[in-house]
C-alpha cells in the first residue's frame, strides 16, 4: 500500500462514534459559539454552499492528481493525500453545517409547528421516501420514474 493509501486505511478502521453521538457534540460546539443562538438557517444554509463549493474544488483537485500520475506518470502521492485530506475535510465540514442548519430550522418548527426536527429523523423521511423508487441512470445521476 502507498502512504496515502494506508493513511485512508487506518482512518477508516478507527474506532468511530457513532452519528447521534457526534451530532449531540457538534451541537454542543454550536451552542457554545454561540451559533444556536444567533445564526439563521438560510445564513447556515450559505454556509453549507461554501463547504460544498470547497469540497467540489477537492474532488476535482483530487481526480486531477490522479489523472496526473496515471497519464504522465508523475508520482503525484503528496497531491493526490493532499486533496483527498480536503475532501474528506468538506464531507465533515458539510455535516456539520447541515446539522446545524437543521437545529436552527428546528427552532422555526418548534415555534410555528409546536414540532422538533433532527437531522436523523430527516434523513430517515428522506430514505422512507427514496427506497421503493425506480428510475434510471442518466449522465451519472438517478432520474426516478413519473
Ligand atoms: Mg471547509
Amino acid at each position: 500500500m502507498r502512504p496515502f493509501e494506508e493513511n485512508f486505511a487506518k482512518m477508516l478502521a478507527r474506532q468511530s462514534m457513532k452519528y447521534e453521538e457526534l451530532e449531540k457534540l457538534v451541537l454542543d460546539w454550536g451552542k457554545n459559539k454561540g451559533i444556536l443562538d444567533s445564526s439563521t438557517p438560510l445564513r447556515q444554509l450559505e454556509k453549507t454552499q461554501e463547504e460544498l463549493d470547497e469540497t467540489k474544488a477537492a474532488v476535482i483537485k483530487f481526480m486531477q492528481s490522479v489523472d496526473q500520475t496515471l497519464l504522465n506518470g508523475e508520482d503525484e502521492e503528496t497531491a493526490i493525500k493532499n486533496a483527498l485530506e480536503e475532501v474528506i475535510d468538506g464531507i465533515g465540514d458539510m455535516y456539520v453545517t447541515i446539522i446545524l442548519f437543521t437545529a436552527l430550522a428546528s427552532q422555526l418548527t418548534k415555534t410555528y409547528l409546536n414540532k422538533e426536527i433532527d437531522s436523523v429523523e430527516c434523513l430517515q423521511a428522506a430514505y422512507d421516501e427514496i427506497k421503493g423508487r425506480t428510475g434510471k441512470m442518466v449522465n451519472g445521476l438517478f432520474v426516478k420514474d413519473q
